[in-house]
């Protein structure tokens, strides 16, 4: 159990800051990007505020993990169905919310980082 503050996000997912969502579960909420890197930016985000990363995800609900890239592909297939799907983890990494969430990224992305 978390004792920190409620993340942005568990605030956005309990509707105490509004937010521009899309699509949402029983377990899953997702919203568009407040500064979207990329002409079409949605995060899906698990309503628990229990993980803080995909890692911790993976190993303590691997069946949401899987919820989270079907929503995920769900959501793309409205925009033509490629995508990018990434997941920032650690500071170093660039993650700044710690309450696990995938950015899909859609269209005109520009180069892969990896080329
Ligand atoms: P980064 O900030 O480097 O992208 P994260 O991977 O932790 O780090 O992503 C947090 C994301 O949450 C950012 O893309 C940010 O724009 C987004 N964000 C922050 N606050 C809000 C909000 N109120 N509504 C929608 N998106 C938000």
């Amino acid at each position: 159990m978390s004792t920190t503050e409620p993340s942005i996000f568990t605030r956005i997912i309990s509707r105490e800051i509004p937010a521009s969502i899309v699509a949402e579960t029983d377990r899953l909420i997702a919203f568009n990007d407040i500064a979207p890197k990329a002409p079409v930016h949605i995060l899906v985000v698990p309503k628990t505020p229990d993980y803080a990363n995909v890692a911790e995800l993976a190993v303590g609900d691997p069946q949401l993990l899987a919820e989270v890239v079907n929503l995920a592909q769900q959501i793309a297939n409205e925009h033509g169905g490629q995508y990018r799907l990434i997941f920032n983890t650690g500071e170093k990494a660039g993650q700044t919310v710690f309450h696990v969430h995938a950015h899909i990224l859609i269209g005109d992305l520009g180069e892969d980082p990896r080329a």
